[in-house]
């Protein structure tokens, strides 16, 4: 992973992950993607059914990335970080599947691949590419990535981006 810009990264084990219906709760009352995606809730299930899906898994990859912005009350420059976030995950994911014979991927926000999102008339059109939002599965990240050292940048104009790679 050394040539991918990545701010920090650490490996985790999933018994370390606090699942909280607390966090769902903000999914449901605070995001305006809720009910929107087939990587947000409702769509991804309840918070058991996410913990079951994740703790099939005994092992992680937390990466994080950062981009500086010239004013992160911006919201649209704010996200627009958002696009390499996702393609660094891509690239981490290829990787850790070379080496791996499931993954399970979480990362940011909620789904942008489509202009319009099936959800809930017809299936996901790019499973493979669809990564959940973390938070959709009731996991406070900034919680897991401050227990391993990596500093949320929530200060001045940085964007601090969270996935999490799952694998066995
Ligand atoms: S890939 Fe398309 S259909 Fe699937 S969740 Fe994303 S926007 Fe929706």
């Amino acid at each position: 992973m050394a040539g991918l810009p990545l701010y920090q990264y650490a490996f985790i084990d999933t018994d370390e992950l606090v699942f909280s219906q607390r966090v769902r709760y903000i999914c449901e009352t605070e995001c305006p993607m809720y009910n929107t995606t087939w990587a947000c809730p409702p769509a991804v299930g309840s918070v058991d059914a996410c913990r079951e899906r994740v703790m099939a898994f005994e092992e992680g990859l937390l990466i994080a990335t950062i981009t500086e912005v010239s004013d992160i009350a911006n919201i649209e420059e704010t996200l627009a970080t958002r696009a390499d976030h996702e393609e660094i995950t891509r690239q981490v994911l290829m990787m850790v599947r070379q080496q791996a014979a499931q993954t399970l991927t979480l990362s940011t926000e909620a789904c942008t691949h489509c202009e319009h999102c099936t959800w809930p008339d017809a299936p996901c059109r790019f499973p493979d590419r669809m990564f959940p939002c973390v938070e959709s599965h009731g996991i406070l990240v900034t919680d897991l990535a401050e227990k391993h050292g990596i500093e949320f940048l929530a200060q001045g104009n940085i964007v601090t981006w969270f996935s999490l790679i799952l694998y066995k």
